[in-house]
């Protein structure tokens, strides 16, 4: 019996992955460089379902029945391009090759271009979730070829987290458009665990709480509006105790945020396409910030107000609806980069469809979501979900409290990029008059970059140094 699809690199992900797709009855041929890998994975979870063990490249792709869907789980950079150059010769037109592993989008684009030249098709798929998602229901997020898609999706279907009957998973659009998609989705998790940070940190430094009491308030916001795996899971965090201790966990975890590199392509990328998401890009910041000890040890006697707790009971309130507004503006921020990306490279993504797909499975799940779908639903053409009907009522009835969160931070020296540069953003779209005509100005004083008027048509130089004359440009 040939295999419906085979996994090749079978470290956690991989397995898991091999392990879900078995159970839900495909026939699952499975090889990794390393062959004890693959008789561990058939030791161990055999009874799980049918598995075909391959220990070269050759013997898996005879496994495979035709077109051959042959997913890679490798580490991601060279690695994959060393299974790639390994098993390409030894496929046919038609074939598929599926990188499952956290590509650089514009690694996938150039994978794509030299695969299609030999008639192989190739998927660039984020896939999300972790772990346990890749076992039980991962949100996934393929590119490639749209025909790709046809052999590849009801497989795909099947082994996703599914919500209200869908599985989230879809057709992203050509070449890097699903590993781009999966970018931006870290680093909306990014922004989205900085802005719970920054609500943890003035809950207890300006509120007075206990990490106890935290955990309830994070508890009861996820009964509500906020309802999300990663604010579940912060109750969890906070509410947990250090056995050897006794103490909270989260004091006696050392305050250095680590990171793999997803969030810092978003910014990178964001740069280059002109995209502001400056909610990401502070996210990313804050976790460099936290890393330098060097820095931090340098300036820690530096001056800051005294932090007397207030001990409000509205207070918690208002650092939800902060939350919630700064939240609406950095997945704002995140769609844009998609909408932008998809402009710029012809994906022409659905940006509803990856709400969807978001809302199961992936670390960012979450309720809130289906307001995404739902605002792209009602007009594709939706420049910036701000101004979507239910987002602009609820950062309208957020903003008096927001206004009040930021300023309390400011007043007792409790650091909230991630709050700052949201209520920043928010009041940047909405100004009538931005000092960028003041940089305009000083533009064109030291570099004759010229300007445009808001009363006349064409470029403009004013002749700083000789008259002050205004010259057409
Ligand atoms: P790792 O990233 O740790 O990679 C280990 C696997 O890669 C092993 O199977 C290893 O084989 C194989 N490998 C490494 N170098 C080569 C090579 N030159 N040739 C062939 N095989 C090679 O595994 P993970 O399971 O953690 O992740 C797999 C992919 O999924 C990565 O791209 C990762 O970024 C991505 N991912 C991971 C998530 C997670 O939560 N861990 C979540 C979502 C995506 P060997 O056993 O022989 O060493």
């Amino acid at each position: 019996q040939k295999a419906q699809i085979g996994v090749t690199g079978l470290a956690t992900m991989g397995r898991n992955l091999a392990r879900n797709l078995a159970r839900r009855g495909h026939t699952v041929a499975v090889h990794n460089r390393t062959a004890a890998r693959t008789k561990a994975l058939v030791e161990e979870f055999g009874h799980e379902g049918t598995f075909v063990p391959a220990e070269t490249a050759e013997e898996f792709v005879a496994a495979l029945e035709r077109p051959r869907r042959l997913v890679v789980m490798v580490k991601a950079g060279a690695a994959t391009d060393a299974v790639i150059d390994e098993f390409a010769p030894l496929l046919e037109p038609g074939d598929m090759i599926v990188d499952g592993g956290n590509a650089h989008f514009a690694d996938t684009r150039r994978r794509e271009a030299a695969l299609r030249e030999r008639g192989v098709h190739f998927v660039g798929a984020g896939i999300s979730g972790g772990e346990e998602g890749a076992l039980n229901g991962p949100s996934i997020m393929p590119g490639g070829p749209a025909e790709s898609y046809e052999a590849l999706g009801p497989l795909l279907e099947s082994i996703a987290a599914n919500v209200d009957g869908v599985p989230c998973v879809t057709h992203i659009g050509p070449d890097g458009a699903g590993h781009f998609v999966k970018m931006v989705h870290n680093g909306i998790e990014y922004a989205d665990m900085q802005l719970i940070a920054e609500s943890y940190d003035l809950l207890r430094h300006a509120a007075g709480l206990s990490p106890a009491e935290i955990a309830e308030v994070f508890r009861t916001w996820n009964t509500g509006r906020l309802e999300s795996y990663l604010i579940e899971i912060t109750a969890e965090v906070l509410a947990h105790t250090d056995a050897a201790t006794g103490e909270p966990f989260v004091d006696v975890v050392l305050d250095r945020a680590e990171q793999k590199g997803t969030g810092r392509w978003t910014v990178q990328t964001a740069l280059d396409l002109g995209v502001p998401v400056g909610g990401i890009a502070e996210a990313v910041f804050a976790r460099s910030v936290s890393g330098h000890a060097d820095l931090r040890e340098a300036a820690r006697d530096l001056p800051g107000p005294a932090r007397e707790a207030t001990k409000d009971a509205a207070f918690a309130d208002a650092v939800e609806r902060a939350l919630y507004a700064s939240k609406i503006v950095a997945y704002a921020q995140g769609f844009h980069q998609i909408q932008a990306a998809s402009a710029e490279y012809g994906w022409d993504v659905d940006l509803g469809a990856v709400a969807t797909i978001w809302r199961g499975g992936c670390i960012i799940r979450a309720r809130f979501l289906d307001r995404i779908r739902a605002a792209y639903e009602a007009d594709p053409r939706t420049v910036t979900l701000l101004t979507d009907g239910y987002f602009a009522e609820a950062l309208a009835e957020a903003q008096d409290a927001w206004r009040g969160v930021v300023a309390t931070a400011a007043r007792l020296g409790i650091p909230t990029p991630g709050f700052s540069s949201a209520l920043a953003y928010y009041d940047s779209l909405r100004a009538e008059r931005l000092p960028a005509a003041l940089t305009q100005g000083q533009r064109d004083f030291f570099g004759a970059h010229t300007y445009r008027r808001v009363d006349r048509e064409g470029a403009f130089h004013t002749l700083w140094s000789d008259g002050r004359r205004e010259v057409e440009a």
